[in-house]
């Protein structure tokens, strides 16, 4: 087989469809977010970053610098293993138990991603129930599924947020055996919420465990920053709660939260976490630095939430086709893959502003858009103007002004 050519006729397919993948390469610049400098060609031009999930420019917060200076000084790099041979730190301890304070939770424990972290505990729990079938959400992500089908558990996929789906369900199986039932608080693409309570309910009622993704919730919902389940109060509702340090917490890692006995059974049986060296301390200091702040900053998230309604509000003043969104994520209608690389492309060249477009598969074809996420430092000033730019690369291409899906 001539195995170049067989990889180089699917990225033609790929470019065709107009969903070749090509990454901007941006500089980012400390204590300057969301400015950002785009390296292209040889050339260097500052832009404004419209997509981040550095949803709350921690990602630059002198308060997680300092402490990640500070330990890198005091520690070094690396943490010289795995969390069995010589890698556990003790700010990967601290850490663990800061974020099980933040989500009520006995015990929690750290991955190495958020992505890492639904994937071996999924795949942990559904290879080891014996007889256990995983109940899905539709749309979760690509991170639960992989962790799922590896599991070899039987999966059943629910109509996306549909509660009585999920009952009829699991109404219709085996009572005896084991089963988890999985979903996530906010999806990023629509920006939606799940009702989280009713479904731990249904699943509860059927002897299921509660598994539950707030990637895009934890530092941004709840009092506390803990998620969509504390903003709700049904945080005790949740057996198993996963989120990531990368997004809101603006460092990186993955964690989960939840009854001390089912976080040893991960950390004792999860491949994906007892094969792979831990995170550097110092990583684990600049979370654990974030963490503490994001919670005792309560103001931040008012004021997050304040931003995307005023872009919100700015969107529908245009006429501009901002999709119905119930968090700080903001989608904008665009129905094409062309069209939509070509917004993205328009917005970068001719106003300096980065979004990234948002294709097949990460949504459904004909649903293409792009995503904006603005955080508490994207000012009303850099708001009007990203509003202008939208409607000139509207016009141009000729797009419509009402979302069709
Ligand atoms: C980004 C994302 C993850 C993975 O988290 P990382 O820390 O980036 O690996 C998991 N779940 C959802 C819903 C995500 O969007």
């Amino acid at each position: 087989m001539d195995y170049n050519a067989f990889f180089q006729a699917h990225l033609d397919r790929l470019r065709d469809e107009g969903r070749y993948r090509v990454f901007a390469e941006l500089e980012r610049i400390a204590g300057a977010f969301p400015r950002a400098r785009h390296h292209r060609d040889g050339t260097v031009r500052e832009v404004t970053v419209w997509c981040s999930n550095d949803y709350l420019a921690m990602g630059q917060h002198p308060v997680v610098l300092e402490a990640m200076r500070e330990a890198v000084g005091a520690q070094g790099s690396g943490a010289g293993g795995t969390r069995n041979i010589s890698g556990t730190n003790s700010l990967h301890a601290e850490l663990e138990r800061e974020l099980a304070a933040l989500h009520g939770k006995e015990s929690a424990l750290v991955f190495t991603s958020g992505y890492v972290a639904n994937e071996t505990t999924l795949q942990t729990l559904g290879a080891m129930l014996p007889g256990c079938e995983i109940f899905s959400d539709a749309l979760n992500h690509a991170s639960m599924i992989e962790g799922m089908r590896h599991s070899r558990a039987t999966r059943r996929v629910f109509r996306h947020n549909d509660v009585r789906h999920l009952e009829e369900m699991l109404a219709g199986c085996d009572p005896e055996r084991p089963r988890i039932v999985a979903y996530e608080s906010v999806y990023s693409m629509d920006g939606d919420i799940a009702p989280i309570g009713a479904l731990a309910d249904v699943a509860h009622r059927h002897g299921a465990l509660v598994y539950l993704d707030e990637v895009h919730a934890v530092g941004m919902y709840g009092l506390n920053g803990a998620g969509v389940a504390e903003r709700d109060g049904v945080a005790g509702k949740i057996d198993i709660v996963q989120g990531t340090l990368a997004k809101a917490f603006g460092v990186i890692g993955g964690y989960i939260a939840a009854s001390a006995a089912t976080v040893d059974f991960v950390r004792s049986c999860g491949s994906g976490f007892i094969f792979t060296t831990a995170l550097p301390p110092s990583i684990a200091a600049g979370a654990l630095a974030s963490v503490r702040h994001v919670r005792a900053h309560p103001e931040l998230r008012v004021r997050h939430q304040e931003r995307a309604a005023s872009l919100k509000r700015k969107l529908a003043a245009a006429g501009l086709p901002a999709m119905p969104s119930a968090t700080h994520i903001v989608p904008v209608f665009v129905g094409d893959a062309a069209l939509c690389k070509e917004a993205s492309d328009l917005l970068l060249e001719r106003h300096a502003i980065y979004v990234q477009p948002i294709n097949y598969p990460t949504v459904p074809r004909g649903t293409e858009r792009l995503r904006l996420t603005p955080t508490p430092l994207h000012g009303d000033a850099e708001m009007d103007r990203l509003v202008d730019a939208l409607r000139d690369v509207w016009a141009r291409l000729g797009l419509a002004t009402r979302a069709a899906a």
